[in-house]
């Protein structure tokens, strides 16, 4: 389901910073490639961090990988337009983009970066210009598939749906300006970051 609750005299509202999309099946490897990309690329980077009613996995901490709140507070949230988009992924769990969050580093001139899925992306897509869109995917559907079971967070029937999602979202290839296939973590991120570069020095000479 698409939430576009953007009133339209926010919409293209030009800000000096940038805004980024990264999508991609669940297990290629995103979170890695962005972590590494945050601390190796000297661009002034920021992850925007999401709202989700699924559980935290072990490890995972408040503030810094989600926002986790009940369905109850998701809800009243997307009620009030807090979410620039928000999506149940999986067909079980909710997520969204703060909207008030992203558009305040935007203004402060970060580069934003969202890692949500493609129905996320295709939303923010129609309400934004100017974004850069990145798609890391693993190459192959075995490889996917053997990602996943390594991570172990999983049960069974979530492994499936997080494949056939996979299946769906590599279809949604097109919309996405770079393709980057994350065969080597080191290597996706020299390329994202390269990409990033160019596009800053091709705005600095607009
Ligand atoms: P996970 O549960 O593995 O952390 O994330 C599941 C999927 O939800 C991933 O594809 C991730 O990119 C996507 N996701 C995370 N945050 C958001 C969000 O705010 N909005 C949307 N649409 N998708 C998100």
């Amino acid at each position: 389901m698409v939430d576009n609750s953007q009133t339209p005299n926010q919409k293209n509202k030009p800000t000096p910073g940038q805004l980024i999309i990264v999508s991609g099946p669940s297990g290629a490897g995103k979170s890695t490639v962005l972590r590494k990309l945050l601390s190796e690329c000297e661009l002034p980077l920021q992850l925007s961090v999401s709202v989700t009613t699924r559980a935290p996995r072990t490890g995972e901490v408040e503030g810094r990988d989600y926002y986790f709140v009940s369905d109850e507070q998701f809800q009243t949230m997307r009620s009030e337009g807090q979410f620039l988009e928000c999506m149940e992924v999986f067909g079980r769990n909710w997520y969204g983009t703060p909207v008030e969050r992203v558009d305040e580093a935007l203004r402060s001139g970060k580069w934003v970066i969202l890692e949500i899925d493609v129905q996320g992306a295709l939303s923010v897509m129609k309400q934004r210009e100017g974004i850069l869109s990145f798609f890391v995917h693993p190459g192959t559907r075995k490889e996917l598939e053997r990602r996943l079971r390594n991570r172990g967070t999983e049960e069974e029937s979530a492994i499936q749906r997080r494949l056939e999602v996979a299946d769906e979202e590599l279809t949604a290839l097109s919309y996405y300006d770079y393709e980057i296939v994350n065969r080597d973590v080191d290597i996706a991120v020299a390329d994202i970051c390269k990409y990033l570069k160019k596009n800053a020095e091709e705005m600095t000479h607009a």
